[in-house]
């Protein structure tokens, strides 16, 4: 499921950091074979991520840089 807004503010107030899947997605399913914890398909098949306190050693470099098309990046 996509973050809200709410969600990405309480993540912003506790400073961390979270992957972010911009809209060059193409379904590849790396990342959640890699990080399934953290990214889900949505209904336009595209990556997206699912809101969790941490995102810290869920194999999220490991996503990002298995990602063909660079989609994926930490904002914090
Ligand atoms: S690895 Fe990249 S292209 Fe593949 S599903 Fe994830 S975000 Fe999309």
């Amino acid at each position: 499921m996509l973050l809200t807004e709410e969600q990405i503010n309480k993540l912003k107030e506790t400073w961390t950091r979270y992957p972010y899947v911009n809209d060059t997605c193409i379904w590849c399913s790396a990342c959640i074979s890699i990080s399934p914890d953290v990214f889900t398909m949505n209904d336009e098949w595209k990556s997206e991520v699912m809101f969790l306190e941490s995102y810290e050693d869920l194999g999220v470099d490991d996503s990002i840089m298995a990602c063909p098309v660079e989609s994926i990046k930490w904002l914090e």
